[in-house]
């Protein structure tokens, strides 16, 4: 089958139209035709190079929603005409003990990412900047139906990333969660620990997004670039969520947690952080990561979601902006996630 997409030529190249293959349904498989794709920050990395080479050319784009289109002969979780969604990953062993565990994102064998990976057939993955994708059936989510289908696509990466450390380590009533960079990850991360009941605070660069910050359920917001800042916060939070796509000092912010606190990071910049033990000796705090969520957990994300009304506040975007939307995001001008409507690639 070929459908039309946005690929990337080379390694920080603009992105431009062109047409690929999908291969067929097979018995296992669900074909999507695509509405509405994300632009997620690690689209950026990957395009950039900034992770390291990657397999050019390549369709970005792993926060997808459509309408099933076709399934084949096995499959039974997905009808024709249902709504769902793929997000980073399509497809994993099933077998070792993280896949067992509903860890897939952890896989020992390494899941196959929705673009870029090699796919089960020896061939490329390319992902959601597409009209049409085929999926294996296990890592095909339902978005229900109370969610906006542009304002879902977010979630399937944005959302189960940040909803997925914020369960893990206990956002919630009595918890006190900061959350830092206002991005398409910080500002769902704001929206779903105010959610699970925390007390949310947004420390971002400056205070330029500190009306929609507390419009989206943060209860404080500090700017960064203030150093009284850190001085004021020292000791306050049981949880950071680091959402942040570049390099940030991890002691000063290490010495925003309290006894036991953790900071977690999930963004994914280039360059290596490091730290001074000391940060985390002086009070019991601990230093994670974590990467998006399990396919299980994805699905509980997106009914949790769906019962709270929480959908990302995107731009809509047609094809030909993709680029200009890149460098929008890169320059932390993004409110807040852009969205691909996928009907302009046609
Ligand atoms: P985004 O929309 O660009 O948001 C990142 C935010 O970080 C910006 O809006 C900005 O917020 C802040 N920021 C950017 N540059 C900064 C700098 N130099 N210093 C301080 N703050 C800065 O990106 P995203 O899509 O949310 O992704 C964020 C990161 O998470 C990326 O590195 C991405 O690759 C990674 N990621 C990881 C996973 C995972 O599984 N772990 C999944 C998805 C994405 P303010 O303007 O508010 O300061
Ligand atoms: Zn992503």
């Amino acid at each position: 089958m070929r459908v039309p997409a946005y690929i990337a030529p080379a390694a920080a190249a603009p992105l431009a139209p062109t047409i690929i293959e999908r291969r067929g349904v097979g018995p296992g498989d669900v074909l999507i035709e695509i509405k509405y794709a994300g632009i997620c920050h690690s689209d950026i990395h990957t395009v950039n190079g900034d992770w390291g080479p990657q397999p050019y050319p390549l369709v970005p784009g792993h926060e997808i929603v459509g309408i099933v289109a076709e399934v084949g002969a096995d499959v039974t979780a997905h009808r024709v005409g249902d709504r769902v969604g793929v997000g980073c990953m399509v497809g994993s062993c099933g077998r070792c003990a993280d896949c067992r565990n509903g860890d897939e994102q952890y896989c020992r064998e390494g899941m196959i990412p929705t673009y870029g990976g090699a796919d089960r057939d020896g061939t490329i993955t390319q992902g959601g900047y597409s009209t049409h994708i085929v999926v294996d059936a296990g890592f095909v989510l339902s978005v229900p139906e109370s969610l906006d289908l542009a304002a879902a696509a977010p979630l399937l990466c944005a959302g189960i990333t940040t909803y997925s450390p914020l369960r893990r380590w206990g956002a919630g009533p009595g918890k006190k969660v900061a959350v830092v960079g206002l991005g398409g990850l910080g500002h769902l991360a704001v929206k779903i620990a105010h959610a699970m009941g925390a007390e949310v605070t947004v420390l971002s660069q400056s205070l330029k997004k500190q009306e929609d910050g507390l419009r989206l359920g943060a209860d404080h917001y500090h700017a960064t670039s203030d150093p009284g800042t850190f001085a004021q916060l020292t000791g306050r939070f049981d949880l950071i969520v680091n959402t942040v796509s570049a390099r940030i000092d991890v002691d000063a912010y290490l010495a925003l947690l309290a006894v036991d606190g953790t900071l977690v990071n999930v963004g994914a910049p280039a360059e290596p952080l490091s730290l001074n033990v000391f940060s985390l000796i002086g009070a019991r705090r601990s230093y994670a990561g974590s990467m998006i969520g399990g396919i299980a957990e994805t699905q509980e994300m997106l009914d949790f979601c769906a019962a709270r009304n929480i959908g990302a506040d995107i731009e809509l975007i047609s094809a030909e902006q993709i680029n200009e939307a890149y460098a929008r995001v890169l320059a932390s001008d993004v409110r807040y996630r852009f969205v691909i409507d996928t009907a302009t690639l046609y």
